[in-house]
């Protein structure tokens, strides 16, 4: 279906199938596709934005939903965080539910998407620390029907950017059946944009930590040594407790490794971190420390 809107934009496309959408962005290279609208809209508004068409994914059904391959759960690009939210999701993967209930104010959860917060790539997506811990791969839909993965991890390093006719089509997430926790600092009460933010998964079938740290950085930060050490303190067959001791340490090395040190000076003296500076990272080893600690309890 084609209208026309006044102004800027020449004409809004509502393709009803992920094929469609990609045929559409290919007949019209100018267009850009728009899910929630939340990003995309407020960038119109400011003036940063004057696409010449639009194609809106909203009626999508394939792109809403989830479904089961291989141990793996598809989610559809255009799952809200609101939908992400509810108890069911929350059951399969805990962090990244967790991730969308933080993700801005209702009206904001309600329209958002998982494809547009990763397409965005803002350093303070929410969703973005946890796809990282999950090593989510991403399915990119493009012509004629062609598929192709990536890891999350590429696009947002763009390493593997999109191609004008390629869109978010699924993220593929395993299902680990372990405790997942997503923890959010932002600087104010009530929601808001994270200062920083820690993702942890427990992975018990390889005995591993996956640990990623968001909003401090262009992309997430995987701190793997600390990862690893942490992985090798746990009784994987026990209790999986840590004593307190152990629990901060893993959330100073994180935050060393995510915001180290400055270089010595010339005479050989240590270099203080700014204050600010200083503050972030005990942000984030508080969180981290947390996020490991409710892991584990
Ligand atoms: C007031 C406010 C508060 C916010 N707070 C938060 C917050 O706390 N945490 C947070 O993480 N985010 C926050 N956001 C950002 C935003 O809501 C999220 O990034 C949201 O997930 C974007 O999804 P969308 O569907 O609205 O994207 P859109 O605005 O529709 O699109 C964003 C970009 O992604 C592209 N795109 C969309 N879908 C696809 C796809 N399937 N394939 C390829 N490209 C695609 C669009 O072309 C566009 O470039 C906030 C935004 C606002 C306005």
């Amino acid at each position: 279906m084609t209208t026309h809107a006044p102004q800027a934009t020449q004409s809004v496309t509502l393709p009803a199938s992920l094929d469609e959408a990609v045929a559409a962005l290919g007949a019209m290279p100018a267009a850009v596709p728009v899910a929630g609208g939340t990003d995309l809209m407020s960038a119109v508004n400011k003036g940063l934005l004057r696409p010449s068409g639009l194609v809106g994914l909203g009626r999508i059904s394939e792109l809403r939903g989830w479904h089961y391959q291989d141990g793996h759960a598809l989610l559809g690009a255009g799952l809200t965080h609101a939908r992400m939210g509810r108890p069911d999701f929350a059951a399969l993967i805990p962090a990244l539910a967790a991730s969308a209930r933080a993700a801005g104010p209702p009206q904001i959860r309600n329209a958002g998407t998982l494809g547009g917060n990763i397409a965005t790539a803002a350093p303070t997506g929410d969703a973005l620390p946890v796809l990282a811990a999950l090593e989510a791969e991403l399915v990119i839909a493009g012509p004629g029907g062609a598929r192709r993965e990536i890891p999350v991890s590429h696009l947002l390093a763009g390493r593997d950017m999109l191609e004008p006719a390629e869109l978010i089509g699924f993220v593929r997430v395993p299902l680990l059946h372990a405790p997942q926790v997503f923890l959010k600092a932002t600087g104010r009460t009530g929601p808001g944009r994270a200062t920083a933010s820690v993702a942890i998964v427990l992975d018990p079938a390889r005995r591993g930590v996956r640990c990623a740290v968001g909003a401090i950085a262009p992309m997430p930060l995987r701190p793997l040594e600390a990862e690893r050490w942490i992985a090798s303190l746990i009784d994987w067959d026990g209790e999986r407790g840590l004593a307190p001791d152990a629990l901060a340490a893993f959330g100073e090395y994180v935050a060393a490794a995510c915001i180290p040190d400055q270089p010595p000076s010339d005479g050989g003296e240590a270099v203080p971190l700014p204050p600010a500076v200083l503050h972030l990272r005990r942000t984030v080893a508080a969180l981290a420390r947390r996020a490991l600690g409710r892991a584990l309890s």
